[in-house]
């Protein structure tokens, strides 16, 4: 028997640390799009190890197996890079960690590490839980969290109904996340974490994510960013002082809408009243290492690895789009059917200013076509019909090119009107705090061409003047029927 004793495996498992080490700090000089392109997966990598694939494998496996008791003692004694069980970790995950760790921290200057889940609701689920445990020093005592009330319909849900009614944890409602006042006066000594989306889906909030940062550290508590909506193309909370960072993949980052899937990015040693230093020190290791371990809401190799393949264009698409859903944007606030536009790209938005400081196109001012930063919000937006919900569902269902889906960040422009469909559960009261009313269509302008997406709000919108022109064949817009016909 060849038994090189677990030492062996440990130092050859340092050795290998050690070179990816300096693999990343290459990695950290590169440029945006080049880190997006190649992530954590050398070529190096490639060519010794997986039969000098470009693309990152999918290894679609449940376990790793190990050369004998000694590497396997050492690999389940968390001593050596391992990946053991694919609950916990797997290479192709891992690439994907990699890539969205580095994007998130880009221009920091930061380390930052990765967790994937499989999907942003398991993000933000895995984020917050950790800082939900009861003070030794104060035991009973009613534990709460400061969080905006803009955030979309899952996130309302899990902490209005998983948090507050089934688990007695308060959720402090910031209504004016503009306003530092209304944070300050809802943070005492039993908050856990600060909470925000920005920008919210759909609604656009934003708030001066800086003042908020120095505010929550005074206090000792970290600050969570949803920054979905921006992807970190556009905006990175980690540099403005944010702690932890979820965004669902699902959408922009991972355009083509193959899968549902999630990551939490944080930063090394974050902010918290919580006594416990193997979190703060690497939140998402952690995270990886222990509670997921056991809770289990992990991403699949195959999802990852489709999300990977769209991660790799996320800044050139993010600048189509934004560019794009801008044309779209001033359409609509020309037009006489329509009662309020929220973009906030647009000059007349009350956070314009405010977004401008912080959202714009990363590397723009390296980027040929610009040579300057360049201002980009993204491709969510929402407007309100006047006249209230019937003109607007009339609309809505006149669309002929925008897809009707409760979706978004896909490369088809989608659309929803929220009160019916991702903020229905959470009741009038809740969509009133949201800023969501029945007129409000919530529109994801996808790759199209501009021109194809106006045409299409043009003639939807002629629907209130009783035009219809319709582009494609009326016969098939029947329903179920017209689709067997065309089989
Ligand atoms: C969709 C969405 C989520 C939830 O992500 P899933 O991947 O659908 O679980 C969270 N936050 C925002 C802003 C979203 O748009």
């Amino acid at each position: 028997m060849d038994n090189k004793g677990v030492n062996f495996y440990v130092e050859a498992g340092k050795r290998s640390m050690e070179w990816h080490g300096r693999y990343l700090e290459q990695m950290r000089k590169c440029r945006f799009d080049t880190i997006a392109v190649h992530g954590v997966y050398s070529m190096q990598e490639a060519l010794d190890f997986n039969q000098g694939s470009l693309i990152e494998p999918m290894y679609m496996s449940t376990s790793q197996g190990y050369h004998n008791s000694d590497e396997m003692e050492a690999a389940l004694g968390y001593m050596i890079p391992t990946w053991c069980y694919s609950r916990i970790a797997n290479p192709s995950m891992y690439y994907y960690e990699g890539v969205l760790a580095l994007l998130e921290g880009y221009g920091s200057g930061l380390e930052t590490s990765c967790l994937a889940t499989a999907s942003g609701m398991a993000a933000i689920q895995s984020a917050v839980d950790p800082f939900l445990v009861e003070d030794p020093k104060r035991p009973g005592a009613k534990m709460n969290f400061v969080a905006t009330c803009q955030v979309y319909g899952g996130t309302f849900q899990q902490f209005a109904i998983r948090k507050e009614k089934e688990r007695n944890i308060e959720w402090r409602k910031v209504t004016n996340s503009n306003d530092i006042s209304d944070w300050e006066s809802k943070i005492d000594e039993n908050t856990r974490f600060i909470y925000g989306e920005m920008p919210s889906n759909p609604s656009q909030a934003f708030f001066d994510l800086e003042k908020v940062v120095a505010l929550a550290h005074k206090y000792n508590l970290p600050v969570i960013i949803d920054s979905t909506v921006a992807t970190p193309a556009l905006f990175r909370p980690l540099e403005y002082g944010a702690d932890i960072v979820v965004q669902s993949v699902t959408k922009s980052l991972a355009t083509s809408g193959f899968s549902i899937c999630g990551a939490v990015i944080s930063r090394k040693n974050i902010v918290s009243n919580i006594d416990n230093d193997a979190m703060k020190a690497d939140f998402c290791q952690y995270l990886k290492l222990l509670p997921n371990r056991d809770n289990g809401p992990n991403i699949s190799p195959m999802n990852a690895i489709l999300a990977l393949n769209d991660i790799r264009t996320i800044r050139t698409r993010m600048d189509l789009v934004s560019s794009s859903t801008q044309k779209v944007a001033e359409f609509l606030e020309s037009h006489k059917a329509i009662e309020q536009v929220d973009y906030l790209g647009l000059p007349s938005h009350e956070l314009h200013e405010l977004a401008s400081k912080y959202m714009y196109l990363v590397d723009s001012e390296h980027d040929p076509r610009y040579g300057k930063k360049v201002n980009r919000f993204g491709h969510l937006m929402s407007f309100r019909i006047k006249g209230g919900a019937k003109p607007t569902r009339q609309v809505f269902d006149a669309f002929e090119r925008i897809y009707r889906a409760t979706d978004l960040g896909r490369i088809k422009s989608v659309a929803t009107i929220p009160a019916i469909s991702t903020h229905s559960q959470q009741g009038e009261e809740g969509r009133k705090l949201a800023n969501i009313p029945d007129n409000l269509i919530r529109l994801c302008v996808g790759g199209e061409h501009p021109d194809d997406i106006i045409r299409d709000l043009d003639q939807s919108l002629q629907t209130l003047e009783g035009k219809k022109v319709f582009f494609t064949s009326p016969e098939f817009s029947a329903g179920g029927a017209s689709s067997a016909k065309l089989q």
